[in-house]
């Protein structure tokens, strides 16, 4: 890897569009070769090459786990074949069933589904609780959680907690923390630097940013920690293949460029709402309005490029809303280089009861948009023409 990236203190678009680069012996090929095979030949009698077998280690794997730690600020990273893998992965290395989970009340519907449904076969506890309340927070801290999930700006309303404070008082029981980077990505907010242990994200999302490939990653700062869930990984199997290994390195190249110019673009699409007749509520970090927004000016690098917003009026308008869009597609995904809208009601958060929606503050008319790399004149005159057609 040393002659893929220069040197350890470069900027993180370099680390980005170079990694992996120039690690061709054989050709001198500038772009990194797809290895497929499955096994490695020993060089001889006892003794082994640095790869041997693929469920293990892989070669093309190995490229982007590099990389993706570089860009967060660890020591390793595991690439795993979906964001859901890498957290199922982290559970059953570190978790027996006396262990709790200490989640946020309105995480990633997935997560949410995750800790539940393992919690109720008795794996380990989980407790969701709203960590912008101090004293809710105390209350499952008191508890002594094994694992602590912090996943801000959280989904889909954006609310934003502080990173570095949670830490401090997680860590003063011992618990291990885990953050959930899949909507900042590395290039607007780096935990690990805050003081977090684990990073996760859904690569599926920003990191490879194309919405061609699923994958996950868990990054840390600690490598006795990295080489304890990566005997997990091996032993389970949870890893990506070669394939989905060099495209994602491949989409990683314009990570950064990416990120900063669909930012740009969202925060044109929250000028335009705000102001909008049609709309109840923009959620977004960098409104006053927004929970968090201060943490968010200190903790993240900017305010990112998902948004979330509610229709004013009657509920029945949503449907017309969302047929009356030409460019925005719904669908319920985020981070691709196409602009997407999603009602989590009915989609993303619809494995919730309807009940914990109404605590988490997700109503139906709630929409989450995330912006992508369209002109931003033609993703405000859809916005404009579509709510133009409700009454
Ligand atoms: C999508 C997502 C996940 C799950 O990732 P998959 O790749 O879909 O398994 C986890 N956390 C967040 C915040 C996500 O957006």
């Amino acid at each position: 890897m040393t002659k893929s990236i220069p040197h350890n203190s470069v900027r993180q678009a370099t680390v980005a569009v170079r990694g992996g680069l120039n690690s061709d012996e054989q050709y001198g090929s500038v772009v990194p070769v797809i290895t497929p095979s499955t096994c490695y030949r020993y060089h001889e009698f006892a003794k082994p090459r640095e790869f041997d077998y693929g469920r293990k280690a892989n070669p093309s794997r190995s490229l982007v786990e590099e990389t993706i730690a570089k860009l967060e600020g660890g020591v390793d990273a595991i690439l795993t074949n979906c964001g859901m893998s890498a957290i199922h992965l982290l559970t059953v290395a570190l978790l027996t069933p006396n262990d709790l989970v200490v989640a946020p009340h309105d995480c990633y519907g997935g997560s949410y589904r995750l800790f539940n449904s393992l919690s109720q076969r008795g794996l380990f506890k989980t407790k969701f609780v709203d960590q912008s309340d101090p004293v809710a927070l105390q209350e499952a801290l008191a508890l002594k959680p094994k694992l602590v999930l912090i996943e801000t700006p959280s989904n889909p309303l954006l609310r934003v907690v502080d990173i570095e404070a949670i830490t401090e008082v997680a860590h003063a029981v011992g618990a291990i923390v885990l953050v959930d980077n899949t909507f900042m990505s590395p290039i607007l907010q780096q935990p690990l630097a805050l003081g977090v242990d684990i990073v996760t994200h859904s690569c599926t999302k920003f990191l490879n940013g194309h919405s061609d490939l699923l994958a996950g990653v868990l990054v840390f700062k600690d490598q006795k920690l990295a080489d304890d869930v990566l005997w997990w990984a091996n032993n389970i199997g949870t890893l990506t293949s070669a394939f989905d290994s060099y495209l994602l390195l491949r989409g990683l190249r314009t990570l950064s460029a990416r990120v900063l110019l669909q930012q740009a673009n969202a925060q044109k699409v929250v000028e335009f709402l705000v102001n909008h007749p049609k709309v109840a509520n923009v959620y977004h970090p960098s409104l006053p309005s927004n929970i968090g927004h201060a943490i968010a000016k200190k903790q993240q690098k900017g305010f990112g490029s998902l948004l979330s917003f509610e229709l004013a009026g009657d509920p029945v308008v949503m449907p017309k809303f969302l047929q009356s869009l030409k460019l925005f597609t719904l669908a319920q995904s985020l981070g691709g280089v196409e602009s997407l809208i999603c009602h989590p009601a009915t989609m993303t958060h619809s494995g919730i009861s309807a009940e914990a929606r109404k605590t988490a503050g997700i109503s139906d008319q709630l929409l989450r948009i995330s912006v992508g790399l369209e002109d931003i004149n033609d993703i405000i005159a859809d916005l404009d023409q579509a709510l133009a057609t409700i009454a």
